[in-house]
């Protein structure tokens, strides 16, 4: 049995974990449940499966849950848990990811961006403690899959598939008029908004193939992005003999969930099954990285190390939550990453220098609209 707190309970991933882990009550059982702001539904989630200990992010009025960074903290570090999910929004898991892991948990990972704003912190914790972080991320989840029985010196490269998003094909012309409304319509995923939104940019791509380098101890050159619209090839492993292994299936997140949360056992799930003849024609193609440049900009904020891909990320949660509140045009987002990132000195990779370099992007990117 493993006792599972799940910190964002109330969003997207979260929402979808809360009924992987009720599919296998013989195996998971919920202890702790924390979400941003949305009381209402995390007090509903606690008398639907019996959880007593809640936290909340943001605090409501006249509410008796507890609050706070602090408060998922608590939560992160509660001593009757295994395992952590962590599928809040943004960065803001940093900080009880990096205190689960001190207290010996192990990590489900659904928010990447606390890999990458830190994974040169996070991950030496994760080998120095021994634990073991799961990856909540299709992509990752492939690659995790397949390079079980593997070691990273056997690695050629990783092969991160993407849909390519809802502009797949426009030219930065075209894009430059695209509404809220066509940026989520995502052609393959059903996703919170942001996630939805760095599809759209390929930010999301950028994010992942940072993310893939520290999970699995890769250069960032041995990381390729390939557009496969059909999502189903997860993605791929290239190994050093030129043998290459994916990962198939239907764009469903319940699937890396339930494997993030019974790993390493696999267990019969009521989710509908996969078949080759149901995808007959699969087709991949090369990324338009010249109207696309989000990777390229990842690939930069690794090459700068230090502070520098906490600097991307935060300056993208940034541009990319004003261009969901209508702020900006779609095609300020990379612009103003890009722009951030011109503006940062990098400092040496420390919790304190990131949360300081995180909270000076933000107030940049601001200015930037
Ligand atoms: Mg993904």
């Amino acid at each position: 049995m493993k006792r599972v707190v799940v910190l964002g309970s109330t969003g997207s991933i979260g929402t979808q974990t809360l009924d992987v882990i009720a599919q296998h009550p013989d195996r998971l059982e919920i202890v702790g449940l924390a979400a941003g702001r949305n009381a209402d539904l995390l007090r509903s989630q606690a008398a639907k499966y019996g959880v007593k200990k809640l936290a909340l992010f943001e605090s409501a009025s006249d509410c008796d849950i507890p609050t706070g960074m602090d408060a998922l903290i608590d939560l992160a570090t509660l001593p009757e848990a295994d395992l952590v999910v962590i599928s809040v929004a943004g960065v803001i898991g940093l900080q009880p990811t990096l205190a689960a892991i001190k207290a010996g948990k192990d990590i489900g990972l659904a928010s990447k961006e606390v890999l990458v704003a830190a994974g040169e912190i996070v991950m030496p914790l994760v080998r120095e403690k021994g634990i073991t972080m799961t990856p909540i991320d299709s992509e990752h989840s492939a690659l995790f899959q397949c390079l079980q029985g593997y070691r990273s010196d056997q690695i050629d490269s990783l092969i991160i598939t993407a849909s390519g998003g809802p502009f797949r094909g426009k030219t930065r012309d075209q894009l430059v008029e695209v509404t809220i409304e066509q940026a989520l319509n995502h052609p393959t995923w059903r996703m919170g908004g942001k996630i939805t939104i760095d599809s759209a940019t390929l930010m999301n791509k950028g994010l992942e193939a940072i993310e893939a380098k520290w999970l699995f101890d890769v250069p960032m050159d041995s990381i390729e992005v390939v557009a496969h619209p059909q999502s189903v090839v997860h993605s791929m492993v290239r190994f050093r003999d030129g043998s290459v292994l994916g990962q198939l299936g239907w764009p469903d997140m319940r699937l890396p969930i339930a494997y993030a949360l019974l790993y390493p056992e696999r267990k019969p799930n009521p989710l509908p099954r996969w078949n080759p003849v149901d995808t007959p024609c699969l087709t991949f193609e090369a990324i338009d990285n010249k109207t696309f440049n989000a990777i390229g900009l990842a690939r930069q904020a690794i090459e700068a190390r230090g502070t520098m891909p906490c600097v991307m990320n935060a300056a993208n949660e940034e541009a990319a939550n004003a261009f969901l509140r209508g702020d900006i045009g779609f095609l300020r987002i990379t612009e103003i990453v890009e722009r951030t990132m011109q503006e940062h000195r990098v400092e040496a990779p420390t919790l304190e220098n990131f949360l300081k370099t995180d909270a000076w992007a933000r107030q940049f990117a601001r200015m930037l609209w």
